[in-house]
């Protein structure tokens, strides 16, 4: 297990677009193993590349059974982790504003309005391509996640003031 430092708001890789992955190499692979170990490790929901300083179109998610008895079950949720690389967002469908929060922004969260549905398009980490769609939580994290890879943080999209938490899942 090897943990990578999260880079926190004010970063300036934190403001950057991401490169697209052209193939998986040792290096990019043992990156997602490192990425993962991170995110469970600081118990986020979510974590993409360039939180922890790499500049490449990787995301990696896991809600666990966060949405509890209503969660349907899938990818990402309750499965094990969700791994995209270059993703793509296709769809997107309805309303939802809730409270979000990041681990590169730690204590702290925000109201933030975002798609009740999405569909995405992705990579695996053999470069198979595959779709993968959420609700909720989900559709949250992988909107929050996809925001990184473009450079922004979901501060730039709170409604109202970022308020203290303590103990609350971040992405
Ligand atoms: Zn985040």
């Amino acid at each position: 297990m090897a943990l990578r430092q999260i880079r926190i708001y004010g970063d300036e890789k934190l403001a950057k677009a991401c490169r697209p992955v052209q193939f998986v190499s040792p290096r990019t692979k043992l990156l997602i193993r490192d990425m993962l170990d991170t995110m469970y490790e600081a118990n986020g929901v979510g974590l993409a590349a360039p939180q922890v300083g790499i500049l490449k179109q990787i995301v990696v998610i896991d809600i666990g059974d966060a949405e509890g008895e209503d969660a349907e079950p899938g990818i990402g949720c309750g499965d094990g982790p969700l791994v995209m690389i270059n993703p793509e967002i296709l769809e997107t469908s309805g309303e939802q504003t809730g409270q979000e929060g990041c681990l590169s922004l730690p204590g702290q969260a925000g109201m933030v309005t975002r798609p009740e549905y999405v569909k995405v398009k992705a990579f695996d980490e053999d470069m198979k391509e595959f779709e993968v769609e959420g609700r909720g939580l989900l559709a949250r994290a992988i909107c929050h996640e996809c925001d990184h890879l473009q450079g922004i943080m979901y501060v730039e999209k709170v409604e109202g003031d970022l308020f203290e938490v303590t103990d609350e899942e971040e992405e």
